[in-house]
């Protein structure tokens, strides 16, 4: 069924929609709702799944509960639970729940910082230092997410010698994995190349980078590839498009996890997921949305499968 067999590696896709895909929703997803998107995503063979955040709920009340989501979804040995903490306490909610990851978000531009964590990028650095003990103390994957690595909602441009200085300082204190989060879906391809190589020169082997891209000028997949190719092996998602953030004025979903691993299979890539049954947990998730998902792939169906099983279907008839 596969496209390309040309095997070029795996590709670590990650599926935000119980996080980032909810997070600015306007209805709001009961525990027992987040819970089965969560269950029906572990169910496809992802390795890896952004369940919840650990904020305060009155900031983000669709966010509440995380650590009852945490308590109710399935665990499996094969995927890797990660939780979103803005500070200390959020990292301390998290390892009390049990997520396998934490992921701490900075940001590269100071009023976006402002807004989003409530703090400015020195205080959330100087914190780290300590979250960063607390984590790796446990045991658990620490990661961190650069927000606004490409661009700001309120300052415009950011350069990447501002991105680098946060990886840099990243890095040092011991972090995993650092993700370069283009959180208002403004990045190009070739900024895409140009800051990820930056990145990756700067960093330690021992820190591997990553990218989370959103599509809202309709440039995410083309940003994708272009870290897939500059070396990228972890890649943020959500399932069926869906997303926003709530303190980015224009923000629109990620980059959909089918539409991203359709291109992934057929290049060539490993994700280790079931797409026909992602795309079936796309279309359980737009049940729930009064107007169609923006993943496309969902619409269009897959290729060549699709054309395979309905030259079946006729020779069959025939
Ligand atoms: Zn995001």
């Amino acid at each position: 069924m596969t496209a390309s067999s040309s095997g070029k590696g795996n590709v670590c896709v990650c599926d935000v929609a119980a996080r980032d895909g909810l997070q600015s929703e306007k209805r709001i997803w009961s525990v027992n709702e987040r819970v089965e998107l969560i269950n029906r995503l572990a169910n496809t063979g992802i390795q890896r799944i952004e369940a919840v955040s650990f904020v305060n709920p009155k900031r983000v009340p669709q966010m509440a509960d995380a650590e009852k989501v945490m308590a109710q979804i399935e665990r499996k040995a094969d995927v890797r639970i990660a939780g979103l903490a803005l500070n200390m306490k959020g990292v301390e909610r998290a390892l009390d729940a049990g997520v396998d990851e934490v992921r701490y978000v900075v940001v590269a531009s100071e009023t976006f910082s402002q807004k989003n964590q409530g703090a400015s990028i020195a205080e959330t650095m100087t914190g780290l230092e300590s979250i960063a003990g607390r984590v790796k103390a446990s045991g658990k994957v620490f990661s961190a997410v650069i927000g606004a690595s490409f661009g700001c909602p309120f300052e415009g441009e950011v350069t990447t010698s501002a991105v680098v200085d946060i990886g840099i300082r990243l890095g040092a204190l011991g972090v995993d994995e650092i993700l370069l989060a283009d959180t208002i879906g403004c990045a190009v391809p070739s900024q895409v190349r140009e800051r990820v190589g930056a990145l990756q020169s700067a960093l330690e082997d021992s820190t591997a980078v990553g990218c989370h891209f959103h599509n809202t000028r309709n440039t995410g997949i083309a940003n994708a590839v272009a870290a897939v190719e500059s070396g990228v092996r972890i890649l943020d998602a959500s399932v069926g498009g869906i997303g926003g953030c709530p303190f980015a004025p224009r923000a629109t979903g990620n980059i959909s996890t089918e539409d991203l691993v359709y291109v992934l299979r057929n290049m060539g890539y490993e994700t280790d997921i079931d797409l026909p049954q992602l795309i079936n947990v796309a279309a359980w998730v737009e049940g729930y949305f009064d107007d169609p998902l923006p993943g496309q792939v969902m619409k269009a169906g897959l290729f060549p499968d699709d054309v395979i099983a309905r030259q079946a279907a006729t020779s069959v008839q025939a």
